[in-house]
C-alpha cells in the first residue's frame, strides 16, 4: 500500500502563511514528505535556492533537468539542486528506490500480460 502526504514546498516554518495556500501544496508519497520535512537551504521563504542548493518546485519546472533514473533504477541529480534532493533533500540515494523502480517495473509487467492473456481475462489467474 502506498501512502501519500501534502508537502508545504516551502515548509511552515519559513512560511507559515502559506500552510493553506494551495500554490504551496505538492502531493507527495508520505517518505518524500518525511524526508524533505522543514529543509529549506535558503532559510528564507523568497530564496528557492543558495547557491544551487534548493528543492525544485516539481509544478513550475521539469524534474528531468535535475534528476534522472540510470539503468539500474538508481535516481541520480544532473545539477547542483537535483544532487542536493538525491543526496540531502529526500535521501534517495539512502533509500531502495532501485528496488521499488523494479518493483513497480514488475507489476507494470503483471498487468499488461493480465491484458493480453484471455485465459487470465477467463480464470482471474493473475490476481494474486
Ligand atoms: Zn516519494
Amino acid at each position: 500500500m502506498w501512502l501519500f502526504a501534502v508537502d508545504h514546498f516551502i515548509p511552515r516554518k519559513y512560511a507559515p502563511e502559506l500552510e493553506e495556500d494551495y500554490a504551496n501544496l505538492v502531493y507527495s508519497c508520505y517518505e518524500c514528505n518525511r524526508k524533505k520535512a522543514s529543509k529549506w537551504p535558503s532559510k528564507d521563504k523568497n530564496r528557492q535556492f543558495l547557491d544551487g542548493i534548493g528543492f525544485v518546485d516539481p509544478v513550475s519546472e521539469e524534474y528531468d533537468v535535475h534528476m534522472e533514473r540510470d539503468p539500474q533504477g538508481n535516481i541520480i541529480g544532473k545539477t547542483v539542486a537535483g544532487r542536493y534532493m538525491v543526496q540531502v533533500g529526500f535521501e534517495f540515494d539512502k533509500r531502495p528506490m532501485r528496488e521499488i523502480y523494479k518493483a513497480m517495473q514488475l507489476i507494470d509487467k503483471k498487468q499488461q500480460l493480465r491484458k493480453k492473456c484471455k485465459m487470465c481475462q477467463l480464470m482471474n489467474c493473475m490476481n494474486t
